[in-house]
């Protein structure tokens, strides 16, 4: 069922299902794009042989996003050391198994009808953590970072590492940097792919180097320099993200949680935190060389309110989708494709999803 909460300002809304009028949603980048044959399933379990982790099939894979909607993972395998992932990566690329990574869940819908293949699922303790390191002089390349404060400190954060632990760690720790992650849940991984951030920076800013492990199992380290950053993504080459290093600078404690509070309560007014939530669903556009926000766009359609099966757009926020009770994937992607024909129509502007789309045939 559709309803609007207040009626369309702007003429007539597209036709909800078999009609040319709505466009489908196109593959996320970040989760691939490529139609691989159909997965032999039943080799995933001699894969993980010998390997240390946890393994489930046919495993619930919606309930680990923010979402809480989607199928079921072919296979869901949590290695329990640096080990166990390399070789699993390589297994898998050498069986043609399609591997996706999943960090907090927090920027990702999967389809109702899962996904096929191997989920890494990287939330172990074992690639949690961060420590402070000395960095060598070739990858230590001008920040950008506060002039009067000069000092510069370089902590290498595991992939794993729960955002909002991370911000609130390091302030504990007097390091300065990460306070414009406040808000952001997920995993540093996450972070790094989807170069996480908003108005007062991005974490593409503070990386120096960023290490990954592809689909033969080997390690690879991409200076600042090797990975261009831009708005909510990075080109980063296809793999498990492992760990990063981030240059911050000293700061007191004080000083830095009175902004992480400042910061929060920014949030807590314009988004709808209490809710469940990807956060905001597309980028901000640039139209004519200049960004403007979708969220404001989505508004001026008259969408704040509007409600598809079990999804809806928040009212508070119209760039956030906000999934109820009986909420499908489905449900969530219809509404983007509406959302996005209806913003094209009135404002010329083709919106792009920020959120990750996980679908069966396309890691
Ligand atoms: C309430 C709310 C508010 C939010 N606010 C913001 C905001 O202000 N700014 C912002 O940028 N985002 C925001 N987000 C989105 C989200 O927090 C970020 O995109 C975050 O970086 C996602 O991290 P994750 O670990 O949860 O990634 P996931 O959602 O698990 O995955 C996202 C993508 O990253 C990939 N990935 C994850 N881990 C790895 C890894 N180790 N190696 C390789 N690839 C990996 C996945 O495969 C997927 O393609 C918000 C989300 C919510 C729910």
């Amino acid at each position: 069922m559709f309803t609007r909460r207040r009626g369309c300002r702007h003429g007539c809304w597209p036709r909800l299902a078999g009609g040319a009028s709505v466009p489908q949603e196109r593959e996320s980048r970040a989760s691939g794009g490529t139609v691989m044959a159909a997965v032999n399933t039943e080799t995933i379990p001699s894969l993980c042989d010998g390997l240390q982790g946890t393994l489930h099939l046919n495993h619930p894979l919606g309930a680990k996003t923010w979402m809480r909607v989607g199928g079921k993972a072919d296979a869901l395998f949590r290695p329990a050391d640096y080990h166990s992932l390399r070789e699993i990566c390589r297994r898998a690329g050498e069986n043609g198994i399609p591997l996706r990574t999943l960090g907090g869940g927090a920027n990702l819908l999967v389809a109702d009808e899962g996904v096929d293949g191997i989920v890494i699922d990287m939330n172990d303790a074992a690639f949690r953590g961060f420590q402070e390191i000395s960095l060598s002089e070739d990858i230590n390349a001008p920040l950008s970072l506060d002039p009067e404060t000069g000092e510069s400190v370089f902590i290498n954060v595991s992939a794993g590492t729960d955002l909002a632990k991370l911000v609130m760690d390091t302030a504990a720790a007097g390091l300065a940097g990460l306070e414009m992650l406040t808000g952001v849940p997920g995993t540093l991984g996450g972070a790094c792919r989807m170069n996480a951030g908003g108005k007062y920076g991005e974490i593409g800013n503070i990386v120096r180097e960023i290490t990954l492990i592809d689909m033969t199992g080997r390690e690879h380290t991409y200076t600042r320099n090797q990975v261009r950053f831009s708005y909510r993504s990075s080109d980063l080459p296809s793999g498990v993200i492992i760990s990063a290093v981030l240059g911050l600078r000293r700061d007191s404690p004080e000083e830095i949680h009175g902004r992480i509070k400042q910061i929060m309560a920014e949030k807590k007014q314009t988004q709808p935190l209490a809710d469940r939530s990807a956060g905001c669903v597309f980028k901000n556009p640039l139209v004519d060389g200049v960004r403007v926000s979708a969220g404001k766009l989505i508004d001026l359609a008259g969408f704040k309110g509007t409600e598809l099966g079990g999804a809806s757009v928040s009212g508070r926020h119209a760039n956030f989708i906000i999934p109820g009770p009986g909420c499908s994937a489905a449900d969530i992607i219809m509404l983007i494709n509406i959302i996005r024909a209806e913003v094209q129509r009135l404002h010329n502007v083709v919106l792009e999803t920020e959120l990750v789309i996980w679908k069966r045939n396309t890691a």
